[in-house]
């Protein structure tokens, strides 16, 4: 019904993927940031477990969350 408000689209991450995002990857890297410090990626369906053990691997993934739940925290 209504048209899309003018907030940007998320789009996943991945190289070369034009998708929604739904999940949002936290992630900190040891060397790089302070324990505390929060990247964060965004991954559609199909990638959520591609970049979620690309991270994993590494050591550096802290959590996955839905993007609807991040957003409400970022507000609450
Ligand atoms: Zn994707």
């Amino acid at each position: 019904m209504s048209n899309e408000p003018a907030e940007a689209q998320l789009v996943c991450s991945a190289k070369g993927c034009r998708a929604a995002a739904v999940h949002v990857l936290a992630w900190n890297n040891p060397k790089l940031h302070t324990p505390e410090r929060r990247k964060t990626w965004l991954a559609c369906d199909e990638h959520r477990e591609y970049l979620s053990r690309f991270l994993g691997l590494r050591g550096f993934l802290k959590e996955v969350v839905p993007l609807d739940e991040w957003r409400a925290r970022e507000e609450g």
